[in-house]
């Protein structure tokens, strides 16, 4: 800390010039986050000093966090869902498993995800000491049921499907991995981080809702996080953490003794009651109308980049199910590179290696036929 203190228009000075050293979104390609809409960041503006942690003191931010997770269980077909806003995909998933080892007596637990699972399974293994085993993908890039049936034993206490794959975009078959949860005895976690607020919305293809099914309307699905901060158009951070009943948050319960509230069932102590009044004045703003809107874009844009890039002899892994595309490139690394050179942000997937591009909101027409027309110069001289 400094010894002498700064006027404020200095501080505003230093702050302007280290913020336009960030990247703004209008070219980034590789991020699952956007601008959030203004009404969240009023919201946010209005709540910012509220403390969750300590829920008797703010009552109406307390109330406003209970229907956001209301709203949330009706959207994810539960509407007696429990659970709370997050920081975000890593805090859910990592509280997921932390309730779902609780509830299990096993001295060496094991937990099964898709080898296309977030990296935040990696560190709520360590964490949590989870034994993190990993599935392999089918040729569509979706788990396999073979092989994640083939790593169940005796000390596994829950699986994992993705609904909107980081990398790929895709959808795990939740159906069938509840039936095998449910055969096993198992707990199943929907990591819907991504696929949250953008499976619901997607063009009705067959029929009123949405073709997919990936949340509790599927009986053995225990847990699902879904983040307002991706395409739920919310303030960074925030997530949300949903449980089919009470009875798997109370496995989180710590005694509290000096705060208003008895007991706490988060991973912080303190959180920000700006995360739920932002996602709260979102999902009124927007209604289902709004997000059916913006996913509808995402996708028209989605399904125009890929067929621009065909156009180029480039080729999707798989035809995107979401905003999210792999491409299949010569050199996925060079070509990332390359498009930086040109002012573009991507990036690369893992296994197989593609280059990996998010459709996201902030993206305009304009800008993806420019990126698309440097896209095919890139892979033509590489
Ligand atoms: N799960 C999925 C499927 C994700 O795509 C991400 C982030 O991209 C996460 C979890 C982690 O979310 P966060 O970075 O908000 O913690």
């Amino acid at each position: 800390m400094n010894r002498d203190c700064m006027d404020e228009k200095a501080i505003e000075s230093i702050l302007n010039d280290l913020k336009s050293e960030d990247t703004p979104y209008e070219r980034v390609l590789s991020s699952m986050c956007t601008y959030p809409h203004p009404i969240a960041v009023k919201a946010c503006t209005q709540f910012i000093g509220t403390n969750l942690g300590d829920p008797g003191l703010f009552a109406g931010t307390a109330e406003i966090e209970r229907e956001v997770v209301r709203m949330m269980g009706a959207l994810f077909n539960n509407p007696d869902a429990h659970g709370y806003i997050t920081t975000g995909g890593t805090e859910s998933n990592i509280q997921a498993m932390h309730a779902i080892r609780n509830a299990c007596k096993n001295t060496a637990p094991n937990i099964i995800v898709p080898e296309s699972a977030h990296f935040s399974f990696d560190k709520l293994g360590d964490l949590l000491g989870l034994d993190v085993r990993k599935a392999d993908l089918d040729s569509d890039l979706k788990v396999d049921l073979g092989s994640v049936e083939s790593l169940i034993n005796k000390d596994t206490v829950g699986i994992v499907g993705i609904a909107g794959t980081t990398e790929f975009g895709q959808i795990d078959p939740i159906r069938e991995l509840s039936e095998l949860a449910m055969s096993k005895g198992v707990f199943l976690h929907v990591d819907a981080a991504f696929g949250g607020f953008v499976i619901p919305f997607l063009p009705k293809a067959h029929g009123h809702v949405s073709e997919f099914e990936f949340d509790f309307a599927i009986p053995g699905v225990t847990s699902l996080a879904s983040d307002p901060h991706k395409m739920g158009f919310s303030v960074i951070p925030s997530g949300g953490l949903l449980f089919r009943d009470h009875s798997y948050l109370s496995r989180l319960s710590v005694d509290t003794p000096y705060l208003t509230v008895t007991s706490q069932q988060t991973l912080t102590g303190t959180r920000s009651g700006a995360s739920a009044a932002a996602a709260y004045a979102v999902f009124k703003y927007l209604g289902r109308a709004g997000y059916e809107k913006i996913v509808g874009r995402c996708m028209e844009l989605t399904r125009e980049l890929v067929a621009r890039a065909r156009e180029f002899n480039i080729k999707p892994l798989i035809d995107p199910v979401m905003n999210v595309v792999a491409l299949d490139v010569p050199d996925a690394d060079l070509a990332r590179s390359e498009l930086k050179k040109r002012g573009w942000i991507v990036s690369t997937t893992r296994e197989p290696r593609a280059l990996r591009l998010v459709v996201m909101p902030h993206l305009t027409r304009e800008n993806m036929l420019m990126f698309t027309d440097d896209l095919g110069e890139v892979v033509k001289n590489g």
